[in-house]
Formats: structure tokens, sequence, C-alpha cells
């Protein structure tokens, strides 16, 4: 069988993607069974050059195919922080409270509360020029953290379309608009033309 690496230890993001790969033919394996797999460092400043960085680095090590991702929230009024940033907008720590918190007192009295998730998904195929693809969810930040549901800044992120919080959706709801699947999509049809080179 056809095997296809994913660059990342995240149980969930590995689980999106075996959906993808696995009615294409493709056994997916992940970092998580990958002994001694290396750490790459996020030196980027958008989310692209992060993603390029993490799928060309495992990819120069194995002969295979690596997708990884980089994701993360841009708000207009902070100049698209926390950007890059996201997870560890408040501190090394990457405690997901401190960073709404952080969001909220830089956003107090800010009419303009416009904000978009954004992934990027980086495919490295072995003699071949790596394919990017970007998805994006818009929505505003709201007043204070509503919601139970998801990670991050979901409590915070306030989608119009459904009048909900990104939160307070199911996550069959998350996955039919986020930023994520948004951008699975578009690397399908990337991965339809690969397969009928
Ligand atoms: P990563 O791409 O998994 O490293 O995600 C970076 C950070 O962006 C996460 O730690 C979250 O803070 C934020 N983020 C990315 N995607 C989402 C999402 O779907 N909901 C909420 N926060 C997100």
């Amino acid at each position: 069988m056809k095997q296809i690496i994913i660059a990342t230890k995240n149980k969930g993001k590995v689980k999106d993607f075996e959906v993808l790969f696995k009615s294409k033919g493709y056994d997916v394996i992940s970092l998580l069974d990958i002994q001694d797999s290396p750490d790459i460092d996020e030196t980027g400043t958008t989310f692209k050059e992060n993603a390029i960085l993490k799928a060309e680095g495992i990819a120069s090590i194995v002969n295979e195919i690596v997708i990884a991702d980089d994701s993360g929230l841009a708000i207009d009024a902070l100049e698209g922080r926390p950007g890059v940033m996201s997870a560890r907008y408040a501190g090394e720590q990457k405690n997901d409270e401190d960073n709404i918190q952080k969001v909220l007192s830089e956003l107090k009295g800010e009419n303009n509360r416009r904000a978009a998730f954004h992934c990027a998904l980086a495919m490295a195929i072995p003699s071949k020029p790596t394919v990017v693809v970007e998805g994006t969810c818009n929505g505003v930040i709201a007043e204070q953290p509503v919601g139970e549901n998801g990670f991050g800044y979901d409590p915070i992120f306030f989608v119009h379309e459904k009048n909900k919080t990104m939160a307070q959706l199911t996550k069959e709801e998350k996955n039919t608009i986020s930023h994520r699947a948004d951008a699975l999509k578009k690397l399908e049809v990337e991965l339809n033309k690969y397969l009928e080179l």
C-alpha cells in the first residue's frame, strides 16, 4: 500500500487526514509512528512558510509524501496577530485561557472585531515541487468566551453564519465550515491532479 506521512503528533489532525487519504488508497502514518522524528522549528513568519518548513523538513529524511499543517487566528484590528504566534500568544506555556484573555484585553473598546482562522497545508512530494493550499474561516471576536467545545480560540470566535461561537458548534458542524476543512477540500483537488499525472 502507498504510504503518506502526516507531520504532526496531534491524533485529531491525523484522523482528519486519514478520512481523505484512506479513500485514495494511502496508508496514513504520523510522527507518532516514527521513532526519533526531528523537531522542526517553526521559524516562518507566515502559516504557509511554517507548513512548508515542517513538510520539507520531514521529507528530507524519508522518501515519501509528507503533509504538514500550520494554523492560527488573525485579527484585523491587531494587524493579523496572534498569527503564527497563536499557540503561544500569552507565553511558552501555550495556555488557551491565557491566550483568550490576552486577545480580549487587547480588543477592549475596539469596534472592529473582524478575524479569520487560517490553515496552510503543505504537501512535499519526492522529486516534485511542494504543493501548498490555504483555507480560511471568517468570524468576529466575541466580547467574552461562550461554549465548551473545540479548543484554542473557539470560545471567542463568533461565526455569523451559525449565529454561534465555534465552541458552541458540534465537531461535525465545525468540520463543515472550518479553515482546516476548507484547506483539506483544496488539498483533495491538488491530490487528484497529482494522482492523474
Ligand atoms: P497548530 O497549527 O495546531 O499549531 O495551531 C496553532 C494554534 O492556533 C492553536 O494552538 C490554537 O491556539 C489556534 N488554532 C488553530 N486552529 C484552531 C481552531 O480550529 N480553533 C481554535 N483555535 C485554533
